[in-house]
């Protein structure tokens, strides 16, 4: 095994998570993290709290891994067999580790404890041979430990403290051992929205038919749709980022035209959070105006960390009354065109503008379904209105897939929106 790792699996502990009445976040939370460090997860398990079967899992994680994680079940807590387990697959004992034991009388004593409560000193157990890793937000320390396979990496469940886990001491662990590693696997990724995944693959791949297999030099491309949009993600093996990031630029380089008019720039996939990033350099504010989207949007940008700096409010004027009286969307409007008309729209965007004192406005106004839909103005129809420093651009948008498909779209659309006019309007 090289000194890092080139793939990982993660295993979830948990009857609850089985039961449904805990989603499992970790592992999606461990996937974006790991790809960062170009290690994808390849596979993902979901045991219950059952002793056989954490050992099921993580022996066949370590077949097709080098890197596995284990999440849940940490606790002191008779349910809590992770360490159990784990220790009975590798052959190892139980060791208590005396850092861990002085760090749980210290929190215990910071408590006004005087001695650590007995079902609290199992924590203070580890697997032999192993690191444990400091958990600042509990008392599980995450615990890592190497075996002729794989690294094998036991986090708590509980996300707060597997985060601070992984972000305080693991992530940049693994990152020096990547270092090292001589090949692993690096991705750049493209966000699109606003471009069904049919019309971008045709596209793309008309245009990658000019590019030989040498200039392909071993990069992959996969296409990641969801409701929201298409992630374009490259894939080289290459010993450095830069040397794989050059044998992918050619490739980039030639689609760029193609998907620069449907591509955002964010981190995390968020169009929410490329719209508040350019708001904020720019020292500008928006506001909502939703009638089918009934805060979607509004929720989206304040999900954005600092979303008070460039959210100044928002409206679900969801009745013709609210519209009229909150809006000044005007009646004779609303009776001539309807609810779902451009006007409307527009009146929408520049009412909660002026109302909100806002830089940009946002006028959604639809038929999200299943009922209400005419021949003329058939359910998915959607009018999204965008004010600019009082310029206001509307477009009608057709959706399918259902009530909440055609609300997440219209959402995503608006915000796409406002993303161009932002960036074609430095241009
Ligand atoms: P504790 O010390 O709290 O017992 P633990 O490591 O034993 O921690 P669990 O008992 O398995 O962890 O889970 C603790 C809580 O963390 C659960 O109530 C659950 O809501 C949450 N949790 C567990 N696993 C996950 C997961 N994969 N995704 C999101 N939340 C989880
Ligand atoms: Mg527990």
């Amino acid at each position: 095994m090289s000194q890092g790792a080139t793939s990982a699996a993660v295993v979830s502990v948990g009857n609850e998570l089985l039961f449904g009445e805990t989603l499992d976040t970790n592992t999606a939370w461990l996937g974006r993290k790991l790809a960062t460090l170009g290690i994808p997860v390849v596979r993902g398990y979901t045991v219950g709290d059952v002793a056989e079967d954490i050992g099921w899992a993580v022996r066949d994680a370590i077949q097709v891994a080098d890197l596995v994680l284990v999440t849940g079940g940490l606790g002191p807590t008779p349910d809590d067999l992770t360490k159990f387990a784990v220790a009975n697959v590798l052959g190892r004992d139980l060791v208590v580790d005396d850092r861990v034991k002085e760090s749980l009388q210290e929190r215990f004593r910071e408590q006004g404890m005087d001695g650590v409560p007995p079902t609290a000193y199992d924590q203070a157990y580890v697997l032999s041979g192993s690191e444990p890793l400091h958990n600042a937000e509990g008392t599980a320390p995450g615990i890592f430990l190497r075996s002729d396979e794989a690294i094998i990496v036991l986090l708590p469940g509980v996300p707060r403290e597997l985060k601070d886990i992984v972000n305080g001491s693991l992530l940049p662990h693994l990152e020096r051992l990547q270092r090292d590693a001589p090949d692993r696997v690096w991705h750049h990724v493209i966000h699109t929205t606003g471009i069904a995944e049919s019309r971008l693959t045709a596209l793309l791949e008309e245009r990658l038919a000019d590019v030989s297999d040498e200039e392909r030099l071993g990069v992959g491309l996969a296409y990641l749709p969801d409701v929201r949009g298409v992630d374009l993600r490259f894939t080289a093996f290459g010993p450095s980022r830069d040397e794989a990031f050059a044998r992918m630029a050619p490739l980039v380089q030639s689609i760029e035209d193609v998907v620069k008019p449907y591509r955002f720039e964010s981190d995390s996939g968020d169009l929410a959070e490329a719209v508040s990033q350019i708001l904020r350099e720019r020292g500008m504010t928006i506001a909502t105006a939703e009638s089918c989207t009934g805060g979607l949007i509004a929720k989206q940008v304040t999900g954005v960390e600092g979303a008070s700096d460039v959210f100044a409010g928002g409206i679900v004027a969801y009745s013709n009354e609210a519209k009229i009286a909150l809006l000044g969307v005007s009646i004779l409007d609303l009776a001539e065109h309807g609810a779902v008309s451009e006007t409307v729209a527009n009146q929408l965007a520049l009412g909660v503008a002026d109302l909100m004192n806002s830089d940009i406005g946002i006028g959604v106004t639809g038929v999200a379904g299943p009922g209400g839909g005419t021949e003329e103005k058939p359910v998915g129809t959607v009018w999204i209105a965008t004010s600019l420093g009082g310029e206001v651009e509307a477009r009608i948008c057709r959706y399918s897939g259902g009530r909440e498909a055609v609300r997440v779209k219209a959402g995503q659309a608006a915000l796409a929106a406002v993303y161009r006019r932002l960036v074609d309007s430095t241009a």
